[in-house]
């Protein structure tokens, strides 16, 4: 068993209190590492480091490009040490290690593309009616940042806000998951070691409502970025409403994965894995419910059942393992509990179905890849968010059928659609709501492309040029160029 401690201005710290939390691997069942079980003391000692570290003149008076040149020195850093974080989350998480280096070979595009536009953010001079007024304006950072994470990807989703939110010169306390907090903890020590100056990147582990509740209402934090699902989302939003935060929300997701009549169903079959049984679908663009039309439904689903049939489930850090263990036992729970009410609620099971404890698999919290047929999108297995291994199939007669199903979600992450037709695919992607939109492809994301969602998905966006406007505020500067000032009485 390891202990791993909280990064704050720039000292590893165990928790005031003294309490620990254990995180289990859920391949072996067993804990193998400890966290501190860190509470309302130690989240503002974080924020009083980070608000400190914003006024250091090590941190404040560094040009943008010095900035942009520390954020590739950390990119260069998690490269070399992606392997070890990559281990890191697996354990703490239970995805397939190869997932999990891919990402962290990932990462460090993140900075690296942060880094470069850190000194891009240009404000204008603006050509001001106001005779005798030089007007311009400057993008300022917002101050301390708090970003909330959750634990199906913690250093990717960390990424998404950390990276924008430096090389805009703000400071960070990152509150990782309680089930998966180690490889972050690891991974803050990277930006010391890089250059960033103590305070600047810190972390705090602990439960949300002991230890990210004080986060996101102590009144020196001036925006939260948070990951996570809807009921830690709302109770955010309100809190952060409190003193006006500024809020961003990446929430979960109900999405459809489209296979239209023309399609290509093998391609589609492995989009349709892609979307559901990657990751053992803990993940909030999982298409857990999959449209397909009337015509190719049969074939589709025997295709998929052949397909699902030979991916293996086992040890996670196997480079042969396609389908690892659910990352902890409330949500195994959870998973079963929602097959039973699929059934309960007319639903089939065309595959899986089933908790799963083959060889090798005994003591982790497996479930079986679950394909269920004859849904409808009125069962509770197609409007809520399972977060785990279970398809949906439902039915569809014809694009404007498949449209209207798509839609009717308070959700609106993600969408693919799988279809020759170039036409067909254009329209879909003009109507349906949501905030990513693949054709002939399905959980594809990238540094350069903005992430988020629509309707109850949630608030803002990650990734991309604009988004590092999130992290910014305009400062709008007029400098009276006359020597007189006239009528002090009215409005210029
Ligand atoms: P969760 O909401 O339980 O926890 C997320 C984080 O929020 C944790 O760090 C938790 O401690 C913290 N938290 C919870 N309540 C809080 C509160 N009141 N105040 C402050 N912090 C609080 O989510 P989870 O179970 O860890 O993750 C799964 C969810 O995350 C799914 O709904 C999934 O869709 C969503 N998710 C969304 C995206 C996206 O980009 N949209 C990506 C990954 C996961």
């Amino acid at each position: 068993m390891q202990d791993f401690k909280m990064l704050i201005g720039g000292d590893e710290r165990a928790a005031v209190g003294g309490e620990w939390i254990e995180s289990v691997n859920p391949y072996t069942g067993k804990a193998w590492a400890r966290v501190p079980r860190g509470q309302a003391e130690d989240a503002a000692a974080a924020v009083e480091a980070a608000a400190a570290a914003l006024e250091n003149p090590a941190w404040k008076n560094l040009t943008a490009s010095q900035r942009g040149a520390l954020l590739r020195k950390a990119g260069d850093l998690i490269l070399a040490n992606a392997e070890r974080l990559a281990d890191l989350e697996v354990q703490d998480n239970g995805k397939l290690k190869a997932e999990m280096l891919g990402q962290m070979r990932y990462l460090p595009e993140h900075y690296y593309y942060y880094g470069g536009l850190a000194d891009k953010i240009e404000g204008a001079v603006i050509p001001s009616d106001k005779a005798g007024m030089f007007a311009h304006t400057v993008y300022e950072p917002l101050g301390v940042v708090v970003a909330i994470t959750p634990w199906n990807s913690p250093l990717l989703l960390t990424t998404w806000k950390l990276a924008p939110a430096l090389a805009a010169g703000n400071t960070v306390v990152v509150k990782p998951s309680e089930h998966a907090s180690v490889s972050m903890v690891e991974f803050a020590k990277l930006f010391l070691e890089a250059g960033f100056p103590a305070g600047v990147v810190n972390v705090v582990t602990g439960f949300g409502a002991e230890c990210g509740a004080t986060l996101v209402e102590h009144p020196k934090v001036a925006k939260v970025a948070f990951t996570g699902g809807d009921g830690g989302g709302r109770a955010v939003y309100q809190a952060a409403a409190k003193n006006l935060k500024h809020v961003t929300l990446e929430l979960g997701g109900k999405s459809p994965n489209i296979v239209c009549e023309d399609a290509d169903i093998e391609q589609a079959v492995k989009g349709a894995v892609s979307g559901i049984f990657a990751a053992t679908g803990q993940t909030c663009m999982a298409g857990s419910r999959l449209l397909v039309h009337e015509a190719r439904h049969d074939e589709f689903v025997e295709a998929l059942r052949d397909f699902v049939a030979a991916a293996k489930l086992g040890n996670p850090m196997d480079r042969e393992t396609k389908i690892g263990p659910i990352a902890n036992l409330s949500q195994y729970e959870k998973v079963l509990d929602y097959i039973d009410i699929a059934k309960g609620e007319g639903a089939l099971v065309a595959y899986g179905g089933k908790a799963y404890h083959g060889a090798g698999c005994e003591n982790g919290w497996f479930v079986e890849p679950t394909v269920l047929t004859e849904v409808s999108n009125t069962m509770r297995v197609a409007r809520e968010e399972i977060f785990g291994p279970v398809l949906s199939v439902i039915r569809f007669k014809d694009d404007e059928e498949a449209i209207a199903i798509a839609n009717d979600t308070p959700y609106g992450l993600a969408a693919g659609v799988w279809t020759k037709d170039l036409v067909r695919a254009f329209r879909y992607t003009k109507e349906l709501k949501a905030g990513t939109i693949w054709v002939n492809a399905y959980r594809v994301v990238s540094y350069a492309v903005p992430f988020g969602g629509f309707k109850q998905s949630g608030i803002g966006r990650e990734n991309g040029q604009e988004m590092i406007k999130e992290y910014l505020q305009t400062k709008s500067v007029f400098i009276n160029l006359d020597k007189e000032v006239p009528n002090p009485f009215v409005l210029r």
